[in-house]
């Protein structure tokens, strides 16, 4: 059996323990010792890691790289940041279980890149197809409400019925059954914001059985965030389930300096008995789908209902009136933030993009502008929203439940935002040892220990004897990110090397992480 030993680096173990010189002795896939002065194995191969830090594998709980993660190379940007395992099916978006005729690409394209309609019948398909594809990460996947719902009430955005409920509380089933980590909804987006109080409740009593978590992308971001954090709340009370918040955020300039309060409120669910932790990237601005900036009728039929909306003088109309009024339950983004805070990316004409939505309309009205843009470009756009606080992220960041999550969006072309390139190297270099609760061990829990325990990734996240030897080392003097909003493609600087399962580079296989049922 192969044997490495990391001699002379500074090993955070995960668990959130300052940090202390050791060295950490691998054998085959598992760390068989960590402590000072291991005498070396015979045949072992011995690195000099001395002024290195030495942690456990980076743990991405919020990607929607359920597409790249099949593809050869399409997770590099996570692999360069030292991310070894990604938790994929955020937001209710996904792929898996397919739809026809592209309801399903149309939409979450601009999210998870471009992705065939007709792979994967069920989940668990999805799963096998992930666990044959052994790319260069661990992959543990969310059940994305989105298609699951699609499967049974077909490409619509309506309530699900009283008899179609239990159709898709049994794929839940299934999906968990098989492994899926827990379910992720997102109730800002179509087709699983039309789902009722009861649809939810029946999935969150289907999680309570595995005791898998509820991760869940809120209804509103910003003015009705608290009745949209309660919404979700009162699932996990109801039902028994753990509950994460995805992208811890508040939203729209009006809204700055709310994020302490809501924070409390948290708080006090936990003081309360509600299992309930969150997910941040350290960015205060976000990225979506352009599809996400229009009232939820317009895509009832996915986004070639929004095209026929904005082609049809009449119905043009409508949206465009809707767009420059509030909404009573989502949050209107084109109103709240204004063109000057909306980016837009992924356009054929590369000329075009990275501008805000109030340079490319000029003189134009910005509500005609976009409606042209979505229409020239089939809606395939995404945007960069700057609609965050830099206090609250820096408030969100702190929170000791608060993992790191980069929500990046991997999306072949365009002026992505930089979370996707520079997440976790900007936690730990601009964020970690300056925030209250925030140090840089802490940091590092939060990537690795804290998620793996969340998630039930078991014998991972921390540096111990016996846990799988997923390791990633970093030159503390270079790390940096370097990926900006104007230069995004760049890989961090400082991220030395990592192992996965034991193995450096070229060598590694990941695997489908399945998730067993769990006690809770
Ligand atoms: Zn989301």
């Amino acid at each position: 059996m192969n044997a490495i030993l990391l001699r002379g680096g500074t090993v955070l173990d995960g668990t959130g323990a300052p940090g202390g010189t050791a060295d950490v002795l691998v054998r085959g896939t598992t760390v068989e010792r960590v402590g000072p002065a291991l005498a070396a194995p015979e045949g072992a191969t011995v690195v000099d890691v001395t002024g290195r830090y030495v942690l456990p594998g980076l743990i991405d709980v919020h990607s929607h790289d359920d597409v790249a993660v099949l593809r050869a190379g399409g997770t590099e940007p996570k692999v360069r940041q030292g991310v070894t395992t990604e938790i994929v099916g955020n937001c209710g978006h996904g792929c898996a279980p397919s739809a026809p005729d592209g309801y399903l690409a149309g939409y979450s394209a601009p999210v998870l890149g471009a992705f065939p309609d007709t792979c994967w019948p069920t989940f668990p398909d999805y799963l096998d197809e992930i666990a044959a594809a052994g790319r260069d990460l661990h992959v543990a996947a969310l059940v994305p409400h989105g298609p699951l719902r699609t499967a049974v009430l077909g490409p619509r955005r309506r309530p699900a019925t009283s008899a179609e409920m239990p159709r898709i509380a049994g794929l839940l089933d299934d999906a968990l059954a098989a492994g899926a980590a827990g379910l992720s909804v997102g109730l800002m987006y179509a087709p699983g914001n039309a789902a009722t109080r009861d649809e939810l409740h029946a999935l969150g009593r289907v999680l309570a059985r595995h005791g898998k978590p509820l991760v869940a992308h809120l209804r509103s971001e910003g003015d009705a965030i608290e009745e949209s954090l309660a919404e979700v709340v009162d699932v996990a009370r109801g039902t028994g389930c753990p509950l994460h918040v995805s992208h811890l955020k508040v939203v729209s300039p009006r809204n700055a300096g709310r994020m302490p309060a809501l924070l409390d409120i948290l708080d006090a669910h936990r003081a309360d008995g509600v299992d309930v932790t969150a997910d941040a990237y350290p960015y205060p601005a976000g990225s979506t789908t352009v599809s996400a900036l229009f009232p939820a009728w317009t895509v009832d039929r996915g986004v070639a209902g929004l095209l026929d909306a904005l082609r049809a003088p009449d119905t043009r109309r409508r949206v465009l009136a809707e767009l420059r009024r509030p909404w009573p339950d989502l949050e209107n983004n084109f109103l709240a933030l204004g063109p000057e805070r909306i980016r837009l990316t992924g356009f054929a004409r590369p000329e075009l993009d990275g501008h805000t939505l109030a340079e490319l309309a000029g003189d134009a009205d910005p509500a005609e502008c976009l409606a042209d843009l979505v229409l020239a470009e089939r809606a395939g756009l995404s945007v960069i929203l700057f609609q965050s606080d830099e206090r609250d992220l820096r408030a969100a960041l702190s929170w000791p439940w608060t993992m790191i999550g980069s929500d990046g969006l991997p999306v072949a072309g365009g002026a992505v935002h930089p979370r996707l390139y520079g997440t976790f190297p900007r936690v730990l270099a601009r964020y970690a040892g300056r925030l209250p609760g925030l140090s840089f061990a802490q940091a590092v829990h939060r990537m690795t220990g804290l998620p793996a325990r969340r998630f039930g990734l078991t014998g991972r996240g921390t540096l111990v004897p016996g846990a799988a030897a997923d390791v990633t080392i970093l030159d503390p003097e270079r790390l940096a990110d370097t990926a900006t909003f104007d230069d995004p493609r760049r890989f961090p600087t400082g991220v030395t090397g990592t192992l996965l399962d034991g193995r450096p580079g070229s060598d590694r296989t990941g695997q489908l992480l399945r998730v067993p049922r769990r006690a809770h």
